[in-house]
């Protein structure tokens, strides 16, 4: 096969045309416009056939050759006619290809999520901006939270561990919820102040046993939804809350400083010695 046997038509859906393609020294831009006929409601999933006008949208898709691709499209707005329906104008998607308002193609979306979880969401974004992907950690975080939010819920037992994580440390919290049996998270929960939490127990209500962090939060929200649950401080906030006791004993009973009488051979040389004082401190060493 030569090399102008490649078809880049193949590589989009049949619903979508090439009008024409421009390159730069940085990225590779496809213009093309949707050719569809219909489309179904968002809403009401009825069919929709009436073109109610057309716009613009810019989409980044996976790279080539490690030059950014940016499709130019022009896509169609549908007119929704069921009567049972809000009138409304629809944007029409492209299953597998293309969400509805979303700037990225699905399996740059895919794409990105994979790599994040196999490193993390920043070494995410800085190997996809070594290879032009305009993406920053922030909305790596945003696509994979997307991606959870659009996973079937796991199913989750009576009894359930509970701690906070940081989405960005000092700035934004979240929670997380794990099956104590099946060691599976089950909820990902935004903050940490027990709010979001009571709202997940109301819905859960056949939780009888919950393991937490030492945060009151926590406690005062489950003490709220689900006051005969039973709750245990985990093993790892055991440890810390012993070695915070055993700090503070030695803090107040151990100084600082610790002089420390050293045993040595007698110095044989008197000369050496200038003063009394002087060979004092010759046999001694100092702790801190
Ligand atoms: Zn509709």
């Amino acid at each position: 096969m030569s090399a102008a046997a490649l078809d880049l038509q193949s590589f989009y859906p049949p619903d979508f045309k090439i009008l024409g393609v421009e390159e730069t020294n940085q990225e590779i831009i496809i213009h093309m416009h949707s050719v569809s006929q219909e489309c179904s409601c968002y809403k009401c999933g009825s069919p929709l056939i009436k073109h109610h006008g057309s716009h613009h949208r810019n989409v980044q898709d996976l790279p080539i050759l490690g030059k950014r691709v940016k499709l130019d499209l022009q896509i169609f707005d549908y007119e929704c006619t069921n009567p049972t329906c809000d009138p409304h104008a629809v944007t029409e998607t492209f299953d597998g290809f293309l969400t509805y308002n979303s700037r990225m193609t699905e399996r740059l979306e895919e794409f990105i999520c994979i790599l994040a979880i196999e490193t993390s969401c920043e070494a995410c974004a800085r190997i996809l901006k070594s290879m032009n992907v305009k993406i920053s950690g922030d909305t790596v975080i945003r696509l994979l939270s997307k991606r959870y939010l659009s996973q079937p819920k796991p199913a989750c037992g009576s009894t359930i561990g509970i701690d906070d994580f940081a989405y960005k440390k000092r700035h934004s919290y979240g929670t997380i919820i794990v099956d104590e049996k099946t060691h599976d998270p089950v909820a990902v929960l935004d903050g940490r102040d027990g709010e979001s939490l009571k709202e997940w127990l109301r819905q859960n209500q056949h939780v009888t046993t919950v393991t937490r962090d030492r945060a009151s939060a926590y406690a005062k929200a489950v003490e709220e939804v689900l006051p005969d649950c039973m709750q245990v401080a985990d093993r790892f906030h055991l440890h810390q809350n012993l070695m915070d006791a055993v700090n503070k004993v030695l803090g107040r009973t151990v100084p600082a400083t610790t002089a420390v009488p050293c045993e040595t051979e007698p110095i044989k040389n008197k000369e050496l010695s200038t003063s009394p004082m002087d060979e004092g401190k010759k046999n001694r060493i100092y702790c801190g």
